[in-house]
């Protein structure tokens, strides 16, 4: 998603992926790093002298949705299936009713089927998250 489609405080508050690389390689010699873990975040590069590597994750102007796999716990009970989703399913109270696990085994999965295909994050209307993403486990 281009920037420049987005609000305007997008544009403040956000260094491109793109941009971040260049600076990064402006820098250092960066090679990128095979990717061993389809649904990963971070495009990973590593630096020629050896002396390690580093990720760069940039999910509003190199959206990677399609491949996500991840859901979360809060820390009172309830899952999320998206860092910028506004749902919340409560597995808190399922496990204080005793629900045996195959039970919660089967709402998990119902849960996970409904994760959202991408964030909206810059498109008219979006709503971020009450909680802040170091809250929900970002
Ligand atoms: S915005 Fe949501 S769907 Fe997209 S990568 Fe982050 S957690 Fe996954």
């Amino acid at each position: 998603m281009p920037l420049d489609s987005g609000r305007a405080w997008l544009r403040e508050m956000v260094v491109p992926g793109a941009e971040l690389l260049a600076r990064l390689q402006a820098r250092f010699d960066l090679r990128p790093a095979a990717a061993d873990n389809p649904a990963t975040t971070a495009k990973r590069w590593t630096f020629s002298d050896g002396r390690g590597e580093l990720g760069i994750i940039a999910p509003v102007s190199e959206p990677f949705c399609g491949q996500c796999n991840r859901i979360r716990l809060t820390a009172d009970g309830k899952v999320r299936t998206c860092l910028f989703g506004l749902a919340e399913h409560d597995l808190r109270s399922r496990l204080r009713e005793g629900l045996p696990d195959p039970e919660i085994a089967a709402w998990l999965k119902g849960v996970a089927w409904q994760k959202e295909p991408q964030h909206h994050i810059g498109e008219p209307g979006f709503v971020p998250p009450p909680a802040s993403m170091s809250c929900i486990g970002g």
